[in-house]
């Protein structure tokens, strides 16, 4: 197990899309072990493969371990296979984008589809939180951060914060 560098925005990396997982080897099993690590470490409830530089289509979460009960999921190309009308809008933390946190409005439960790490399919109707979580991750596969879905005064305000993160050194 290994503590795994958390890229920062504007890192290029978290723009680009991911490639699907096709095989479930060693390296995988590593890689998903590492992230879920780095996520407890950090602290954080959800880590996706762009996140530390893996382009592949896999996100690790844990939506309730801060509450004392873990429930670490592995999630393999997933995708959302069924949404609500009904919306929430929570404020969402990005480990990739410290400092600004995002209030930003997505279907309140979804149902998820992922492939497990021995290959399973798996689909869970997920609400509350983990559905916040689970989508923000998703949305990391595909190159899109929680900064592009807020609205523009709050996308004003965190603006500076950003030019800040871009000027910075890393
Ligand atoms: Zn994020």
């Amino acid at each position: 197990m290994a503590l795994l560098p958390i890229l920062r925005f504007p890192d290029p990396r978290l723009r680009r899309p991911c490639l699907p997982v096709t095989r479930i080897d060693d390296d995988l099993r590593q890689l998903a072990a590492d992230m879920l690590e780095t996520m407890y470490a950090a602290p954080g409830r959800g880590l996706a493969g762009p996140q530390v530089g893996a382009l592949l289509g896999l996100f690790v979460m844990d939506p309730t371990w801060k509450e004392g009960t873990p429930s670490p999921r592995v999630c393999l190309n997933p995708e959302i296979v069924a949404a609500s009308d009904e919306t929430a809008t929570r404020e969402e933390g990005c480990l990739s984008i410290p400092g600004v946190p995002c209030l930003v409005t997505r279907p309140a439960e979804i149902a998820l589809r992922w492939t497990d790490l021995s290959g399973v399919v798996l689909e869970e109707r997920l609400t509350g939180f983990a559905a916040t979580c689970a989508q923000h991750e998703l949305d990391h596969l595909h190159g899109r951060l929680c900064i592009d879905l807020i609205d523009e005064p709050a996308r004003v305000a965190a603006s500076a914060a950003l030019r800040v993160m871009a000027a910075g050194p890393g």
